[in-house]
């Protein structure tokens, strides 16, 4: 079923009786050419690009609970590609233009919001830094504008800018970056694999890799043994966890970041919002709510929930950016499992197993990756090389030195 307006004016005429669910449910097959394992946006992203740009046959999404379960359905939702280093800002650029056309190219309502995202500027080192990697985001072909204290209270007048401990000095804006519906993307994916006969297998999870002289023959799962050619593994939070499975070690830590939602308010924010001196981000949902977050929870975990201590700490920064926050009512908190690297940024490779391939590493960072990501990883999947834009997000640069660390924190993943 092709999804128009004019599908939609009919279904309102003649009782809603012809909508489809958007994807089938089918049982296993003994094998595939491709084994997906996880179905989030960055798995579900991959199974479409292989069908879709590789001509791929034979796919099957393998998801060990529900699709959309893991921090696709959990994020803050928001786009942007204001990166600096090479190794990442021409790879997140790509993943902004994808979402400009991810709705016609997926033929789904995501409620991709080009709404802009301000990152405020504290001090004067601080703007020079924004100014820099204003710079390398235009070499990179992206947008970035540089704002004084005058232009960022042109757009939000009720920030605290004068009385405030930390003055608002001017802030570094993407006008092409905003928010998307993250489970809308999940099921426009899904929606859009399944129609080009990607099998996508919920409650089924894998429990282990049947390697033979160095290479992999398939996969165990909860419901079975499943043949496959390649396998792409794109478990987010749970990348350490499957790949020991395989015998791999991973240079990644698994942490939990929560996420928040006010009541339901007036139009307040009409952007997203990055305060400077601490770690605090904030949007305004359609329904009105506030979304916001921070850091992560600085011990490893494999809970989707968090500790008291954060929250103080996100709360904090909150109202020291936008005082009149600590009127709300705080609506919902929960969190997810982070693949946090040890350089901050996300691999897309090979593995030493001939046949097993690895997505990863996607920290705070991997909602508005996925679709370069999808396709990126499908490249590697298809043609066993990597693709332009990917070329750096490798599994071996942590040992080869080459680390791709964005903050300059060293390797200290609870801090990127
Ligand atoms: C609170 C929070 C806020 C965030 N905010 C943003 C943001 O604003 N912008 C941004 O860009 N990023 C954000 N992120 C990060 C982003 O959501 C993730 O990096 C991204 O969603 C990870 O990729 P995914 O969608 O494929 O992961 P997931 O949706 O987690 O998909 C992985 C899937 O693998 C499945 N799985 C695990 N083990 C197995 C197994 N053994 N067998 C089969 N399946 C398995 C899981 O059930 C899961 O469904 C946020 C993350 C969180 C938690």
């Amino acid at each position: 079923m092709q999804f128009s307006g004019f599908r939609v004016i009919k279904e309102a005429l003649t009782g809603h009786k012809g909508w489809k669910p958007l994807w089938r449910n089918p049982d296993p097959q003994p094998s595939y050419d491709y084994i997906i394992v996880g179905g989030g946006g960055h798995g579900l992203a991959t199974a479409w690009n292989l069908a879709r740009t590789f001509g791929a046959k034979r796919i099957a999404v393998l998801e060990k609970g529900w699709l959309g379960s893991g921090n696709i359905g959990r994020n803050t939702t928001i786009i942007r590609s204001n990166y600096m280093l090479p190794g990442n800002e021409p790879f997140y650029e790509l993943s902004m233009k994808l979402w400009e056309r991810m709705e016609q190219d997926l033929n789904f309502n995501a409620m991709v919001s080009q709404r802009g995202i301000l990152n405020l500027a504290h001090t004067d080192a601080q703007r020079d830094a924004f100014r820099r990697r204003g710079n390398a985001m235009r070499f990179a072909g992206a947008d970035s504008e540089l704002l004084d204290q005058d232009g960022v209270r042109a757009m939000y007048p009720w920030l605290n800018f004068d009385n405030a401990r930390f003055p608002i000095k001017g802030g570094l804006l993407q006008r092409r970056g905003g928010t998307a519906r993250h489970d809308g993307v999940a099921w426009g994916y899904a929606r859009a694999a399944d129609r080009l006969g990607v099998d996508i297998i919920q409650n089924c999870e894998v429990t282990g890799f049947r390697i033979e002289n160095g290479r992999l023959r398939g996969v165990e799962t909860s419901r079975g043994f499943i043949g496959a050619g390649k396998v792409g593994v794109a478990v987010a939070g749970s990348s350490g966890r499957v790949m020991a499975k395989a015998g791999l070690r991973l240079p990644i830590e698994s942490h939990v970041l929560q996420a928040f939602v006010s009541e339901g308010l007036k139009p307040v924010v009409d952007g997203v919002i990055t305060f400077g001196a601490g770690h605090f981000y904030v949007s305004q949902s359609d329904k009105g709510g506030l979304v916001f977050g921070g850091d992560i929870d600085g011990y490893n975990s494999y809970a989707q929930r968090g500790n008291l201590p954060v929250i103080e700490d996100v709360i904090e920064g909150g109202m020291a950016l936008m005082p009149a926050i600590g009127r709300a009512r705080l609506l919902r908190a929960w969190g997810g499992i982070m693949d946090m690297s040890m350089d901050g940024s996300p691999i897309i490779d090979r593995t030493p197993i001939e046949g097993l391939y690895l997505n990863a590493g996607w920290c705070y960072g991997g909602f508005k990756a996925t679709p370069a990501s999808g396709l990126c990883f499908a490249h590697l999947l298809a043609t066993d090389r990597p693709h332009e834009t990917a070329r750096f997000l490798r599994l071996d640069r942590f040992a080869r030195g080459l680390v791709i660390d964005e903050k300059g924190m060293g390797a200290q993943p609870n801090l990127h």
